[in-house]
């Protein structure tokens, strides 16, 4: 479902590569860690499968398709398809918890029939049935990240990159975001996560993807991980 073919990058003005010659193929379905120091290239690699990076040299496909050969005006419909976790859940302040998740359902032309029957649903999946009407700043560090993970997935994408979704939060609230993006893989949704936190990841004990100063150093199922 994504595969990546030799692919360097190397971004304008930067003395070494991002990403240095990097081959992998991950599955429909898959859970993998893609883990290493800061600056290792983490986030570099979950933009290519974005389409927010370009390869300098290599190529990405993402469901079949080279990225490169897609047009410039299919490309947010593309970005659309795929559910994406920042760092920190950039939530709409003045939104409700609803109305952030209607949001993502309302900008692919869902009607609002729709956006009443899915939102509550994908709400209760991520534990927040009770709190639709709260605001962000009424919601605990946890809880808008799961309001992040609710609207990546709430267009049901074939896959999800999250890029360290547990670095603001807590070990406990860490464990608890796990659990949802567990159950999220399990509805058959890809799952990518960046991670520096190298417990979470030897407890996950899934597909561990190791870069070193943008190379891949291992790739290795049900791994660990020790900095
Ligand atoms: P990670 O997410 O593992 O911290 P990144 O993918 O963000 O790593 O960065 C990999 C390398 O690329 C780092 O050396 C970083 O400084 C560099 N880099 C990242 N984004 C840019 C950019 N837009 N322009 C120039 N260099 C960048
Ligand atoms: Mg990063």
């Amino acid at each position: 479902m994504i595969t990546l073919t030799q692919v360097t990058k190397v971004y304008q003005g930067a003395r070494r590569p991002a990403l240095h010659q990097v081959t992998a193929t991950i599955e429909k379905g898959e859970f993998v860690f893609v883990v290493g120091e800061a600056g290792s290239g983490k986030s570099t690699l979950l933009k290519l499968v974005l389409k927010e990076v370009r390869p300098t040299l290599g190529t990405v496909t993402v469901n079949g398709r080279n990225l490169e050969s897609l047009p410039r005006w299919k490309e947010p419909h593309f970005r659309r398809s795929i559910g994406y976790v920042p760092q920190r859940p950039l939530l709409i302040a003045r939104h409700t918890v609803y109305e952030n998740v209607a949001h993502a359902l309302r900008v692919i032309g869902k009607t609002e029939a729709v956006c009443r029957r899915v939102v509550p649903e994908i709400l209760e999946l991520v534990g927040l049935g009770m709190k639709e009407n709260r605001y962000p700043h009424e919601l605990s560090a946890g809880e808008q990240q799961r309001v992040a993970v609710a609207r990546s997935f709430a267009n049901r994408p074939l896959v999800i990159l999250a890029d360290e979704p547990s670095s603001a939060v807590d070990p406990d609230t860490t464990i608890e975001l796990m659990r949802l993006m567990d159950r999220i893989n399990r509805t058959g949704t890809t799952l990518m996560v960046a991670s520096t936190d190298a417990k979470l990841v030897s407890a996950m004990r899934r597909r561990v993807l190791e870069f070193e100063e943008g190379s891949l150093i291992r790739d290795q199922v049900r791994g660990v991980w020790r900095p």
